[in-house]
C-alpha cells in the first residue's frame, strides 16, 4: 500500500510501472519532509547562539565601564561562540557522512591509533573535571574503514562521557574483536540516560534534557555522527545505560581480517 495526498492506494491493483512510480513520489514527499524539518531544526539551533550572542554584544556595550562585568560578558561570548562553531563543524561532518558521497576508500586502520587519538583530544576536557580516562582492553586489532571518521566516533563518545559524567570519575575506553569485529566501547560512571530515551538518543538533534544539555554546550549531533560513522562502515552503534549509575557505548566495526586473539590478548595482559 502507498499513499500519495494522503490517498491510500492497493498497489497491488495498479499495473507494475504505475505503481513504481506512485512509490518514487511517496519517497520523494517523505524525503522533502525530512529535508524540510532538518532546515527548520538546524535555523532553530543556529537561532539560539547567534540571539545570546547579540545580547550579550550590547550587554557589553553598556557595561563599558566596569571592567569585571566586561570580562564577564566576554567569558560567556566565547563560550557561545565555540557552540555555535562546533555546531557549524558537526553539520557539515553530518552532511558529508549522510550526503550520499561515496565513502572514501576503506583501508586496514589500527584500533589502537584511533583510541589512541580520540583519547588524545578529549583530554584537556578530562582534565578539567579531574576525569581519569584509562584505555585497556585487547591490542593490535585491525578494522577496515576511515581512520578520520572512526577517530571522530570515538572522541564523540569519550566526549559525551566526560560531559554527562561527575568531576572526579573515571571513564574506560577500549577494543575487543567478537564475531568478525571490533567491539569499541566507552563506559562512564556518569548521570546515564533514562530508559525512554535511550533508543532516541541517535536521533539528530535529540538530547534528553535541553536545559542541560545547553550547559554542556551539546549540539545534539554527536551521536548522530557515530550512528553514521557505524553503518558507513558496515557496523553499528548501542548503549547500555542506568540512570544515575552511568553507560556504556559499544561501537562495532567489521575487523580488517582474522587476527590471532590468543596472542593480542596475551598481549594486552602483559
Ligand atoms: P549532545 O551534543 O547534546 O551531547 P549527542 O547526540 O552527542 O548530543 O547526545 C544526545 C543526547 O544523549 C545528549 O544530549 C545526552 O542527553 C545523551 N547522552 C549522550 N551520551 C551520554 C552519556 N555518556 N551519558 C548520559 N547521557 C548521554
Amino acid at each position: 500500500q502507498v499513499g500519495v495526498h494522503g490517498i491510500r492506494l492497493e498497489t497491488g491493483a495498479l499495473p507494475g510501472p504505475v505503481a513504481l512510480v506512485l512509490m518514487d513520489v511517496t519517497e520523494a514527499r517523505r524525503v522533502e519532509v525530512v529535508r524540510r524539518d532538518f532546515v527548520a531544526n538546524v535555523g532553530h539551533e543556529l537561532k539560539t547562539p547567534v540571539g545570546a550572542l547579540r545580547l550579550l554584544a550590547e550587554a557589553v556595550e553598556d557595561a563599558a565601564d566596569d571592567p569585571e562585568t566586561v570580562r564577564r560578558f566576554s567569558a560567556r561570548m566565547t563560550h557561545e561562540a565555540e557552540r555555535l562553531s562546533r555546531l557549524v563543524r558537526e553539520l557539515i561532518d553530518l552532511s558529508r557522512l549522510q550526503g550520499g558521497e561515496p565513502l572514501p576508500e576503506l583501508v586496514p586502520v589500527e584500533v589502537d591509533r584511533v583510541v589512541a587519538e580520540a583519547v588524545d583530544r578529549t583530554g584537556l576536557a578530562a582534565s578539567a573535571k579531574q576525569i581519569t580516562i584509562a584505555s585497556g582492553g585487547q591490542h593490535g586489532l585491525v578494522v577496515r574503514g576511515v581512520e578520520s571518521q572512526l577517530a571522530t566516533a570515538v572522541t564523540n563518545l569519550l566526549a559525551n562521557a566526560v560531559a554527562y559524567s561527575p568531576e572526579g570519575t573515571r571513564i574506560a575506553v577500549g577494543a575487543r574483536g567478537r564475531s568478525g569485529f571490533a567491539e569499541i566501547t566507552v563506559t562512564d560512571s556518569g548521570i546515564g540516560i533514562p530508559r525512554e530515551d535511550r533508543s532516541r538518543v541517535f536521533e539528530r538533534f535529540y538530547r534528553v534534557d535541553q536545559s542541560r544539555a545547553s550547559t554542556t554546550g551539546g549540539t545534539g549531533l554527536g551521536l548522530a555522527i557515530v550512528k553514521h560513522v557505524a553503518s558507513n562502515h558496515g557496523g553499528s552503534v548501542s548503549v547500555w545505560s542506568e540512570e544515575g549509575l552511568g553507560s556504556t557505548f559499544t561501537l562495532r566495526v567489521p575487523l580488517a581480517a582474522q587476527v590471532d586473539v590468543e596472542a593480542s590478548s596475551a598481549a594486552a595482559g602483559a
